[in-house]
């Protein structure tokens, strides 16, 4: 159902153009510098209420995706609507409604908090008493209230970063933009960001496009994820819908069994594949990690009666979900025609640049190009 924007007085969104029922919409959207497609033919949805988590690594064309969506960049072609508006037609309107946070905001380091947030409130034509309310209950939100005397100058990056998160609701936004928000933040930082965006979205039904290579973050806070590589969109989905992508439409149990002779002897003539983690010759480990490698892994009461009838001594079951950072190397390392219906594949030809040169790598391979790089991080 649409929701028109309202004029109400008490928000800087003067426009009744817009339609929040389709937040963010983009159409083969391109931006091509030069020889460079930072941004190929893309197509992605975002609904109100989402959290979308925009996954890609450095360069993968993110922030060049939501300069052109919140109207700072013309595309190179391809068309996209924020709130129901043109991103090219409409991109004052869209500006003065959305809320974006950039990569790295410029703070005036001799104002404090409070007079940061009055200036930009100021900007946005928002009266002065909403303004001062609002400023007041931001700093509240942010965790700065204490701080807001204090000059900017004085702040650590976790603070300044709380305060441009402030800036970016100051006109109460209904969408918001948020370039890599937690990059360079120590853990309570990263957390702090997070719930906030937790809360806005739960208690405000504020949408949040949030663009970020740290996996667990997405995973953490995103109900819909598009994943992005060179440009072009691998895949987007929930987690689940990725998850059935790469063929994993379910998790596969770990079974931790207690050790002995006896075990290693049953283990060996299990009538099921299995995969054994642990060093079973070892004696010293108590516990041998076994994880199933067929179907029947799919149901534990059958998987748990295959194991006690060999006369294994069960310890702990546990599911395991394929996590997003496996489904991330999957989609981007196994470049299957039929994973992605979007990517238009031209075989043979050797595309550098493009996440359309693909070769059929084995799930084998795929397992050594991911210890590599996990070994290299
Ligand atoms: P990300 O945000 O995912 O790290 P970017 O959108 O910043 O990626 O960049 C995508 C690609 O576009 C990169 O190859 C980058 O070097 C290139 N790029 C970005 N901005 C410009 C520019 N103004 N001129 C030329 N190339 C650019």
């Amino acid at each position: 159902m649409k929701r028109r924007g309202s004029s109400d007085s008490h928000s800087s969104n003067q426009d009744n153009d817009y339609d929040y029922s389709n937040s963010i919409h983009t159409s083969s959207l391109t931006k091509i510098y030069g020889n460079i497609s930072a941004v190929s033919s893309l197509s992605i949805n975002v609904n109100s209420g989402d959290i979308f988590g925009f996954l890609g690594p450095n360069g993968a064309g993110k922030t060049t995706t939501i300069r052109m969506m919140c109207g700072l960049l013309s595309p190179s072609s391809g068309t996209g609507k924020v709130a129901g508006l043109d991103i090219v037609k409409d991109s004052l309107k869209i500006r003065r409604i959305i809320g974006l946070l950039p990569e790295s905001s410029g703070f005036y380091n001799w104002m404090n908090a409070e007079e940061y947030l009055l200036y930009f409130a100021g900007l946005y034509r928002i009266e002065s008493y909403i303004a001062r309310k609002r400023t007041n209950d931001l700093l509240e939100k942010v965790g700065l209230a204490a701080k807001s005397f204090v000059p900017i100058g004085y702040y650590s990056r976790g603070m300044k970063q709380r305060l441009g998160l402030a800036r970016t609701l100051i006109n109460n936004p209904k969408i918001i933009f948020l370039d890599e928000p937690t990059l360079g933040l120590d853990p309570k930082g990263q957390q702090d960001i997070q719930k906030i965006l937790l809360d806005l979205n739960r208690e405000n039904n504020v949408t949040v496009f949030l663009s970020s290579h740290a996996l667990s973050e997405v995973s953490s806070l995103c109900n819909r994820i598009a994943i992005l590589n060179k440009g072009r969109l691998i895949a987007q989905g929930s987690i689940e819908e990725l998850r059935r992508l790469v063929g994993s439409s379910s998790a596969s149990l770990l079974i931790r069994i207690l050790n002995s002779h006896d075990a290693q002897k049953a283990l060996s003539d299990l009538p099921i594949q299995i995969k054994v983690n642990s060093d079973i010759n070892n004696n010293d480990n108590k516990l041998i990690d076994i994880s199933i490698l067929e179907e029947v892994s799919k149901s534990v009461n059958k998987t748990i009666e295959i194991f006690e009838k060999a006369g294994l001594q069960i310890y702990e079951v546990r599911r395991l979900d394929m996590s997003l950072e496996d489904i991330f190397f999957k989609l981007t390392d196994r470049r299957k025609q039929q994973l992605h219906p979007e990517v238009k594949v031209e075989r043979g030809k050797n595309n550098s640049n493009s996440s359309t040169s693909f070769d059929i790598t084995t799930d084998q391979q795929l397992e050594n190009k991911k210890m590599s790089r996990r070994s290299e991080r």
